[in-house]
């Protein structure tokens, strides 16, 4: 009788389309640490995926963490088979599966403990490209930036390498590639032109949580300035996508997909926005939009989505407090976030999520408070949810100099908001506490948070793990 993971694999790849059969005599396995529910969703995967099969010789299939025995998507095949292991990891906290999925391919979680015969673990993806420290004793090889623009090159090292010490030597002069047994420096390597890469999915499947959808990247960086956001830093410089190469990408899908997600940190920012909301109209395709700003919002295009079915706008106006949006950078005011909620009633939107901060320098409980009154005024245009993070202080952003509000403090504030919220009858999320202050260890800390994070890892990952690991290593 077939396993139950293998059921579930078979369901997956025959509901799934775009899905790419190759067996090449180079191998490498994807690895997303999510499951296939949210982890298909990630573009990167989608990308990598493409152009590694493209290229002769080498071969791609997938792995999306399920908790149970790795095995590639495609093939059956163990991670021992490959001469690769590509994991993507989007967040912080990706770190404890990177470790797990190690440890289940029975693969030494330290890179220098493996031998000869083991693949080559390579990480890339947002957190690495912020903080590839405290992964430096884990992975053999890290992409600092942009993907695609290198694994040209990193298979073609796999390839000329001889053998394992040699791969490791070619991965090392590949620009954007940190290779911590050879060097202590990076640096980050980016795409010039979006266009030269195919930036829309690979695949789709109902099963997806985003199911039948098909994605596609219209404008990598951003051109603002908030300070407490990395994409500046990180992610710049501002580019976009052509409004041919949109198109296209999603066109391909016409009639498979049930709809198009546009991706990008800025996508209102997009040159051509209003041209590409009017053509996917034209083409009968509904679509939904990764993230809008309040201020960059026009009634057309809003009325594009909400013909397409879209019911719900999501807006960040981050902070409530005047002197905090000064401090912040990001000048949502009271009046535009009231025009765009306006806007977005008139076209047929029928509730709103807005997503705030808390724990930010020189904020009081006075400032957490006009949340409460900010949201009570702004449900009087469309019912509201909101979902409010601490504020994590992140490496070379203006504000990351800041030392994250305490736990308690923090709490302290979440109450008072909660029932604030509470009394006026308004839906609320908060993103963990705990979880925040975990992310920010692991995004500011150097080589040695590895060392807490293998403590958390061993430890079940408690947060009295992570902080018995932290005051152990840290002092
Ligand atoms: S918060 Fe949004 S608008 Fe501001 S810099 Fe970051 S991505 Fe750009």
């Amino acid at each position: 009788m077939e396993s139950y993971l293998i059921r579930t694999r078979k369901e997956l790849l025959s509901r799934e389309k775009g899905t790419i059969y190759k067996m090449a005599k180079w191998r490498f396995l994807l690895i997303s640490p999510l499951p296939y529910k949210v982890g298909s969703g990630g573009l990167a995967m989608h990308i990598l995926y493409r152009e590694l099969n493209e290229l002769e010789d080498v071969s791609c299939e997938r792995y999306f963490f399920q908790g149970e025995e790795v095995r590639s998507l495609e093939g059956d095949r163990l991670p021992m088979e490959f001469h690769c292991l590509a994991f993507s990891l989007s967040y912080e906290l990706d770190s404890l599966n990177f470790l797990r999925i190690l440890e289940m391919s029975g693969i030494p979680l330290l890179r220098e403990e493996r031998k000869e015969g083991h693949p080559i673990v390579l990480v890339g993806g947002a957190y690495p490209t912020i903080n590839p420290r405290p992964l430096s004793k884990f992975a053999d090889a890290l992409a600092i930036g942009d993907g695609e623009e290198m694994i040209r090159e990193i298979a073609e090292a796999i390839k000329r390498g001889q053998d394992r010490k040699e791969r490791l030597e070619l991965l090392s002069e590949i620009q954007g590639l940190f290779v911590p047994s050879l060097s202590n420096t990076y640096q980050r390597r980016w795409v010039k032109n979006l266009d030269l890469y195919d930036g829309s999915s690979q695949f789709i499947s109902p099963l997806s949580g985003f199911p039948s959808t098909t994605f596609v990247e219209i404008s990598r960086g951003c051109p603002r300035g908030c300070r407490f956001c990395l994409i500046p830093s990180f992610f710049s410089p501002y580019r976009e996508r052509s409004l041919g190469k949109i198109l296209e990408g999603i066109l391909r899908w016409k009639g498979i997909a049930r709809k198009a997600g546009l991706v990008g940190a800025a996508t209102c920012d997009h040159s051509a926005l209003q041209e590409i909301g009017k053509a996917l109209h034209k083409e009968g395709i509904p679509f939904s939009v990764a993230s809008l700003r309040a201020d960059a919002l026009s009634e057309e295009f809003l009325r594009y989505m909400a013909e397409g079915g879209e019911k719900t706008i999501t807006l960040a106006p981050e902070v409530a407090s005047p002197h905090l949006r000064e401090l912040i950078n990001k000048r949502i005011d009271e009046e535009t976030l009231r025009e765009a909620l306006e806007k977005a009633k008139r076209v047929g939107f029928k509730r709103a999520r807005l997503y705030f901060m808390i724990g930010l320098p020189q904020e009081d409980i006075e400032d957490v408070l006009e949340i409460a009154e900010l949201a009570e005024r702004m449900r009087k245009i469309l019912p509201l949810h909101l979902s409010v993070a601490p504020f994590i202080p992140k490496p070379q952003t203006p504000l990351g100099c800041f030392p994250m509000e305490s736990e308690e403090r923090l709490r302290e504030k979440i109450d008072k908001l909660r029932s604030a919220l509470w009394e006026r009858g308004i839906g609320v999320s908060f993103q963990s506490v705990r979880e925040g202050i975990i992310q920010w260890w692991l995004t500011q800390g150097d080589e040695r948070m590895g060392d807490v994070l293998l403590y958390a890892y061993k430890n079940r990952s408690s947060f009295s793990a992570w902080r018995k690991g932290y005051e152990k290593v840290y002092g």
